[in-house]
C-alpha cells in the first residue's frame, strides 16, 4: 500500500477549541514513524491489517486511534482517501475484541453505530468493518440504508449486528420501528460528516445522537468543518481531541488530474478541443478495446494530428517502432490499450488522456504513471459519461489526488485561437521566399478577372484550408434524445423555452420543499439517490419553486421507493414526495410533451453534460453514490 502517507504533514491545530495535545504522531515532511504494533492493538486486528498489506498507519489513525482507545471523543478533520475508516473501525474493533475476551465472548448487542451520507458509503465502510475484523469471532456488522427493501436488514438486525453502518433516514427508521436498539451503544461514528450536512441530514444526525445513551464515545470525522459541525461537535461530543491532518496525500503529486465529463459520441470532438489548447508535448490516449485504437488514430491523423496506435495484435517489432516514434518527435498521439502500454516508459510524455475509463483503478493509476514522468510535471485527463461519474470517488482514493472538473474549451475560445493561428501563417508565410513567384500570378489574376484582391486572398484562403472548417460548431452540450426540444433545438436545460420534453418512462413528481426552505439540487438528488434508491441517471431535472420543487423521476416507482420517499426529510422538513397532479407521465412519445416553465432556474445537473461549475462538482458525491450504490461487495479499489 502507499508508501507516501508518509508524506502527510499532520497538524494539531485544534479545530473547535484547545485540548490536550493529540497523542504522539509529530510528524515532519519525512513521515510519521509510528507503526500499527505500537498503538496496542488487539492482535487480531493487527493480523487484519497485515494481511490487507497496511504497513503504517496514516496518520490520522496514528492520530486518532490512540485517543480513541483511550476512550475521548474525537474529531477527525482530513481529505478523502487519508484513511479515515480504518481510524476510527480500528479502535472500535480492538476494544470489542478485548471485552470478548473479557467476557468470555462476544455480545450480540449493537455496540458501534456509524452514520453516513449515502448507501454506497455505508456498504463501504461496512465492508471495511468485515475485513479489520476478518480474526474476530463471531463479529456482525449490518448496512442499513434507504431505498432497499426493510425485511433483510430487520432480519439483520432481529440476528443482532454489533456494528451498524447507516444513513440517517434509514437509521431514524429503525430506531422509530424498534428494530434497531441503541441502548448498549458505546460508541457512535458520524462518518463525512460534512457530506451528511449537505445532504440535509443535521436534524437527522441530532435526533440519532439525542436517542443514544448519554455514556458513549462519540467520533466525528469530515473533510471540512463548516460551523454547522462546529455546532454539533460542540452539543455532542464531550471534550474531544480535535485532530487534523492538512498536506499531501497523493503519490504521483506531479500529476494534475482532471476530468471533463463529455458523452461518449462528443468524445472525439472533445479530444480535438483540448489538443488545440492544451500545452503537450507527448500524448499518449487510452481507449477500451484494440479496434478503437485503430479508429481513434485514424480520425486524429484526418484531423491533422501525427497519431498512431499500439495495441496487443501488433507485432511487437512494429509496437517498438512506433514508441520511439514517439520518442523522437516523429509522432505525437499514441493511441493505446492498457495492455499494450504496460510499462511505457517515454519521457516526452506530458498528457494521459483516458479517453475511456479504464475497468478498475489500479489500470487508472497505471495509466497516469506514464506522464509525470523523471521528474517532470504530468497531465491527465479522463473523460467521463454522466454514468460512469460515481467511479470518480474512487479515482480519487486510489490515486489519494483529488481529480478536478475541467472544461470544454469554449468555441469561441478554439475560433478566436484558430483565426489568431491562421493570420500567424499569413504573417509567417508572407516572410517567406516563395511569395515572389505568386504575388506575379495573382496580379495577373486581379487584372485579368476584374476581381479586388481581398477577394482573391479569400479565396485563396478557403483552397489553403484544404475543405476543413476553420470555425468549429458547438458541441451539443445534453445527452442525446433526452434534452432535444421538441422544435429540434437544443434546449439547454429548459433555460430558453417555456417547455421540455419529458425523458420517456419519467413523471414529474412533487416534492414539499422549495426555495423557502433553502433546499439545493444537490441535497434533492442526494436525498433521492439515497433514500429511493435510485442512480444519478435516473433523477432527470429538478425545478426549484417558492415553496415546492418539481422532480423528474421514473414514472414506475416501486411502492417500497413511494413509501420511503414519502419519509425522506431534507433540511428536517419531510417532502411529501407525490405525482405532480395534472401532470402525465411521459409513457409515449406523444404524451412526452408537457407545457410547463422549466425556466431559467433550472438546475443544470452533473447527469448531463454541460460543463459545469463548481456548485456542481460539489453535488457529485452525492450522485455519484447514487449511481454505484447497487456494488455492495466492491472492494475500495475495484469497480
Ligand atoms: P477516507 O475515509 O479518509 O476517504 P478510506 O478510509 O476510505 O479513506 O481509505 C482510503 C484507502 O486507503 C482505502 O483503500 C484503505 O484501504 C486504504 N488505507 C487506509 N489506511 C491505510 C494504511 N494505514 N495503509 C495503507 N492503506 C490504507
Ligand atoms: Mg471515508
Amino acid at each position: 500500500m502507499p508508501e507516501n502517507l508518509s508524506e502527510h504533514i499532520i497538524d494539531t491545530t485544534p479545530v473547535i477549541e484547545a485540548t490536550a495535545a493529540v497523542p504522539a504522531a509529530e510528524s515532519d515532511d519525512d513521515g510519521v514513524d509510528i507503526r500499527f504494533t505500537d498503538l496496542n492493538l488487539d492482535g487480531r486486528i493487527l493480523a487484519a491489517l497485515t494481511d490487507l498489506g497496511y504497513e503504517k498507519p496514516s496518520p490520522i489513525q496514528a492520530a486518532t486511534i490512540p485517543a480513541l482507545l483511550e476512550g475521548r471523543d474525537v474529531v477527525g478533520l482530513a481529505q478523502t482517501g487519508t484513511g479515515k475508516t480504518a481510524a476510527f473501525a480500528v479502535p472500535a474493533l480492538s476494544k470489542m475484541a478485548e471485552l470478548a475476551d473479557v467476557n468470555g465472548g462476544p455480545s450480540k448487542n449493537t455496540q458501534v453505530l456509524v452514520l453516513a451520507p449515502t448507501r454506497e458509503l455505508a456498504l463501504q465502510v461496512a465492508d471495511a468493518f468485515t475485513s479489520y475484523a476478518k480474526h474476530m469471532e463471531g463479529f456482525t456488522v449490518l448496512p442499513v440504508y434507504g431505498g432497499a427493501p426493510y425485511g433483510p436488514q430487520l432480519n439483520g438486525l432481529r440476528r443482532g449486528a454489533q456494528v451498524v453502518v447507516g444513513t440517517p433516514g434509514r437509521v431514524i427508521d429503525h430506531i422509530s420501528k424498534g428494530s434497531l436498539d441503541l441502548s448498549n451503544l458505546e460508541y457512535v461514528v458520524l462518518d463525512e460528516a460534512d457530506e451528511m450536512l449537505r445532504m440535509g441530514f443535521a436534524e437527522d444526525v441530532e435526533q440519532i445522537l439525542s436517542s443514544t445513551p448519554a455514556e458513549k464515545q462519540v467520533a466525528l470525522f469530515s473533510a471540512t468543518m463548516p460551523p454547522a459541525i462546529r455546532r454539533i461537535a460542540k452539543k455532542y461530543l464531550n471534550d474531544p481531541a480535535e485532530i487534523s491532518v492538512k498536506g499531501k496525500t497523493t503519490t504521483g503529486t506531479n500529476t494534475r488530474q482532471r476530468y471533463l465529463q463529455v458523452m461518449g459520441p462528443h468524445k472525439l470532438d472533445a479530444m480535438t478541443r483540448i489538443l488545440e489548447v492544451e500545452d503537450y508535448d507527448g500524448i499518449i490516449a487510452f481507449v477500451r478495446t484494440k479496434a478503437a485504437t485503430e479508429d481513434l488514430a485514424d480520425k486524429l491523423r484526418s484531423r491533422g494530428f501525427s497519431a498512431a496506435a499500439i495495441n496487443g495484435d501488433i507485432p511487437q517489432q512494429q509496437r517498438e517502432r512506433t514508441v520511439e516514434a514517439l520518442r523522437d518527435g516523429k509522432i505525437d498521439i499514441l493511441v493505446a490499450t492498457d495492455v499494450a502500454a504496460r510499462g511505457l516508459d517515454v519521457d516526452r510524455i506530458s498528457l494521459v488522456v483516458n479517453y475511456d475509463i479504464p475497468n478498475d483503478t489500479e489500470s487508472y493509476v497505471h495509466r497516469i504513471g506514464r506522464t509525470g514522468r523523471a521528474g517532470r510535471s504530468g497531465d491527465a485527463i479522463l473523460f467521463i459519461t454522466p454514468r460512469e461519474k460515481y467511479l470518480l470517488r474512487s479515482i480519487e482514493k486510489a490515486t489519494r489526488q483529488p481529480v478536478e472538473q475541467m472544461q470544454l474549451p469554449s468555441t469561441e475560445k478554439i475560433n478566436e485561437l484558430r483565426l489568431s493561428k491562421f493570420a500567424d501563417r499569413i504573417t509567417q508565410t508572407l516572410a517567406g521566399k516563395e511569395v515572389g513567384l505568386f504575388r506575379d500570378l495573382i496580379a495577373t489574376y486581379e487584372r485579368d478577372h476584374d476581381v479586388p484582391a481581398n477577394e482573391i486572398a479569400a479565396a485563396l484562403a478557403v483552397m489553403a484550408q484544404g475543405g476543413q472548417p476553420i470555425l468549429v460548431q458547438d458541441i451539443p452540450v445534453a445527452p442525446a434524445g433526452q434534452r432535444e426540444r421538441a422544435d429540434g433545438r437544443k434546449d439547454a436545460f429548459g433555460s430558453r423555452g417555456p417547455t421540455r420534453t419529458l425523458t420517456e418512462g419519467n413523471a414529474t413528481y412533487r416534492i414539499a420543499v422549495g426555495r423557502r426552505q433553502r433546499v439545493m439540487p444537490g441535497s434533492i438528488v442526494g436525498a433521492i439517490a439515497n433514500e429511493g434508491g435510485l442512480s444519478s441517471a435516473q433523477i432527470g431535472g429538478i425545478d426549484i419553486r417558492a415553496d415546492h420543487s418539481l422532480v423528474e423521476l421514473p414514472a414506475d416507482l416501486s411502492t417500497d421507493q413511494l413509501r420511503a420517499l414519502s419519509k425522506t426529510r431534507i433540511g428536517g422538513e419531510l417532502i411529501h414526495l407525490e405525482l405532480d397532479k395534472g401532470r402525465k407521465p411521459a409513457g409515449s412519445r406523444s404524451a412526452g410533451e408537457f407545457k410547463k416553465p422549466f425556466k431559467k432556474d433550472f438546475p443544470k445537473r452533473d447527469g448531463d453534460t454541460r460543463f459545469a461549475g463548481d456548485a456542481n462538482r460539489k453535488a457529485r458525491h452525492v450522485k455519484g453514490a447514487g449511481a454505484g450504490a447497487g456494488r455492495s461487495s466492491a472492494t475500495s479499489d475495484q469497480w
